[in-house]
């Protein structure tokens, strides 16, 4: 290896005291500068050495070299964005947002101590999650709930705590990727649990299931999956809900469900229909139902079992329970929108529902006023139909009406468009097409209409 002289490579300390470093200095700390400026050498070093690369660089070119990676590490912290993409539950845009009470109730429990786990009324230590267990009960109709940190956990958990060392029953049908890693055949072997497959990838029988059983006497449990991010259509098949619940009952073994999304209202008023609530899973017998927090629920991130008390009991006393519990700001967030269901508020509260259900006449005379905003201030702008979509792992496939405002640059690229906006704050996001950005009023919440405007003509003007 040959060293830095002989190479004539820029001197670490050296660049890193540069003026151009200044200001990742100040914002990441002379540590950090110094790691990326080492990273940079180190590649101009291999692209001298292996590159072909004929002279070494200069100190200022490395240094800014390293002052784009500190741009990369500075800007890719998280920032608030409006969401105009017509997509309700964006994944990559943190999915639900929260709604006005449960951001006022992480604030004021973020800003001290709280009552996590002291029962204030006996001042000796209480139980955590009381109240969502609670109001997850009164919700769905289950005997006993558990909230964990997401839902991929709290299948996780269910899996191990019924079925560690022993066999499990999954429809071929059903053994899905949801994304982000999680696939239901690696979660099983995670889990200690043993897949036994039935019937096909199209059509699965209760029969199928029946033979299964004769063949494993031994399950521990029947797993339904809820397809969530695709579609069957065609020569399908799969054993209602409640047939496959009689089945489980009659031969002694629990039914469990990854519901995944977790709808608590049925969504059918906004155009929705078809997405299975919790309580309706209940109702038809499944022994345990898994769902998250920030799916068609509306709320932060966070997992749920919800069912009998027997499996509930045996999820929250296996040691795994403790490592994917759910933090205090998530659970303050869950109580407040969870609150919103109880007592009738959810409709206005829960933003992901109000956006849902805003009415088609409501979504396009919104996308109307802004671009008669936008055309007063010299803009083009119209407003075009569009359909958005529920998103999240819900509803594939199916969309709700909706109306986006288009607007197209006149004075740079609508790449360049799409970048600014992006680049903000807060930072827009909206889709790209037909030579224009088009902003889903759908997705947009309520109080956002002036900053989404205001980024927007600040955007057109570079
Ligand atoms: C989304 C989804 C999960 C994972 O939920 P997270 O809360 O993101 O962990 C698991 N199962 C199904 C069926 C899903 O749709």
């Amino acid at each position: 290896m040959q060293g830095p002289d002989r190479l004539r490579l820029p001197r670490v300390d050296r660049v890193a005291a540069r003026p151009e470093l200044d200001r990742a200095r100040a914002a990441l700390g002379e540590r950090v500068v110094v790691d990326l400026v080492r990273a940079a050498i180190s590649e101009v070093r291999r692209a001298v050495l292996v590159g072909g690369r004929a002279e070494p660089p200069d100190e200022a070119e490395v240094a800014r070299d390293a002052q784009a990676r500190a741009e990369a590490i500075l800007t890719s912290r998280m920032r608030r964005v409006v969401n105009a993409t017509g997509v309700l539950l964006h994944t990559n845009l943190g999915r639900a947002p929260l709604g006005a009470k449960a951001r006022d109730a992480v604030a004021e429990l973020a800003s001290g101590y709280c009552s996590l786990e002291l029962d204030l009324s006996t001042g000796k230590r209480g139980g955590r999650a009381r109240f969502v267990e609670a109001a997850l009960c009164a919700l769905t109709g289950a005997e006993a709930a558990l909230v964990v940190n997401n839902c991929a956990a709290a299948v996780l958990l269910l899996l191990a705590a019924v079925a560690r060392g022993r066999e499990v029953i999954v429809s071929r049908g059903e053994l899905v990727e949801i994304g982000g890693g999680f696939r239901v055949p690696e979660i099983m072997a995670e889990s200690g649990a043993t897949l036994v497959e039935v019937g096909t990838t199209n059509k699965t029988r209760a029969r199928d299931y029946e033979r299964a059983l004769e063949a494993h006497p031994a399950a521990a449990a029947i797993l339904r999956v809820h397809q969530s991010n695709f579609v069957q259509v065609g020569f399908v098949e799969r054993p209602a809900l409640a047939e496959l619940a009689e089945l489980s009952r009659s031969r002694g073994l629990p039914l469990l469900e990854d519901l995944g999304g977790g709808a608590l209202v049925d969504l059918s008023a906004a155009g929705l229909s078809g997405e299975p609530t919790v309580g309706a899973s209940i109702a038809a017998g499944v022994s345990a139902v898994t769902f998250s927090g920030d799916k068609a629920l509306g709320g932060p991130q966070a997992g749920a079992i919800v069912g009998s008390a027997t499996l509930v009991e045996a999820a929250r006393r296996h040691p795994l329970a403790r490592a994917v519990r759910l933090g205090r700001l998530p659970m303050a967030a869950l109580e407040a929108t969870l609150a919103a269901y109880l007592d009738g508020s959810a409709g206005r509260g829960v933003p992901v529902l109000a956006l849902a259900h805003a009415t088609y006449d409501e979504v396009r005379r919104r996308a109307e006023r802004w671009a008669e905003v936008l055309r007063a201030a010299g803009a083009t702008a119209t407003v075009v139909d569009t359909e958005a979509e529920l998103g999240g792992g819900a509803l594939p496939g199916r969309t709700v009406r909706s109306a986006a405002l288009r607007v197209m640059p006149a004075e740079c690229g609508v790449e360049a468009f799409a970048a600014r906006l992006r680049g903000g704050r807060p930072a827009v996001v909206g889709r790209v097409q037909e030579g224009g950005v088009l902003f889903d009023a759908r997705t947009v919440l309520d109080d956002e209409d002036e900053l989404l405007l205001g980024r927007i003509t600040g955007s057109l003007k570079g």
